[in-house]
């Protein structure tokens, strides 16, 4: 008695995977086009946001500087991002702030950063911080989403944070907080806290060139699953629709 639905329903599966493959691509997220395997981000374009900046150190233990930290895992992460054909845009690329003075200026550089999404046609924002807590036992990255922000922002954070657990074999946790600068972008957002500058061993590790290059690597490829994830959702949802029209 199911037979003959169960093969009806088969039949329009495989139309809609048919059209969704023939159908050409509208806004929002590309299908892979050719070399897409090579450079899987292709279309994709990311602010990259290294915390902190010029006078700004952010977070100081035993002489190490966050701001140091933040800049060279940002730099990682953008080149890892450029070899899968992301398109980077960096809020700064040296030790200097977006908005390096005056008045209001940690407000107005928080601000700054998250322009950058809406003037470059960025389509997800990421920044990237290092943490810090009175006590030197808390250690681990941790990554942060606004439930306040854009809808795919947890979904972006569970992304990375399975490839940072994955590439550090560490545990990392993830958090809900309601970071401004990440509704502010009004695209998928996160912020990355690296790990914890008040725990001595995290310390040198997050020093470490080799350990920097890891843990931006690590946030490139997590970005990478949950881009070629949405995509392939999306191609899905239209060829479903225009079978359906
Ligand atoms: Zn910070």
């Amino acid at each position: 008695m199911a037979r003959r639905p169960l093969t009806v329903l088969a039949l329009a599966a495989a139309i809609v995977l048919l059209l969704s493959s023939l159908r050409p691509a509208g806004p929002g997220p590309r299908p892979p086009a050719a070399g897409a395997r090579s450079r899987p981000l292709r279309g994709l374009a990311v602010v990259m946001d290294p915390g902190h900046g010029g006078i700004d150190s952010g977070a100081v233990a035993a002489g190490v500087q966050e701001k140091g930290v933040n800049l060279a895992i940002a730099l990682a992460a953008a080149r890892e991002l450029r070899d899968f054909g992301a398109r980077v845009v960096l809020t700064r690329h040296t030790d200097q702030a977006p908005v390096p003075r005056g008045e209001r200026r940690y407000l107005r550089d928080r601000r700054r950063r998250a322009e950058l999404v809406a003037e470059t046609g960025a389509q997800l924002f990421v920044s990237v911080h290092a943490n810090y807590v009175g006590g030197s036992g808390p250690r681990g990255p941790l990554v942060l989403w606004n439930p306040s922000a854009n809808a795919g922002s947890r979904a972006l954070a569970g992304a990375i944070r399975t490839s940072l657990q994955g590439a550090l074999g560490v545990r990392v946790r993830m958090a809900p907080q309601a970071v401004l600068i990440l509704q502010w972008a009004r695209v998928p957002a996160v912020t990355i806290e690296a790990g914890f500058l008040s725990n001595p061993v995290e310390r040198a590790a997050l020093v470490r060139p080799a350990y920097q290059a890891r843990v931006g690597t690590a946030i490139a490829v997590g970005v990478r699953s949950y881009w070629t994830a949405r995509r392939a959702q999306d191609t899905f949802w239209r060829g479903l629709a225009w079978a359906g029209a």
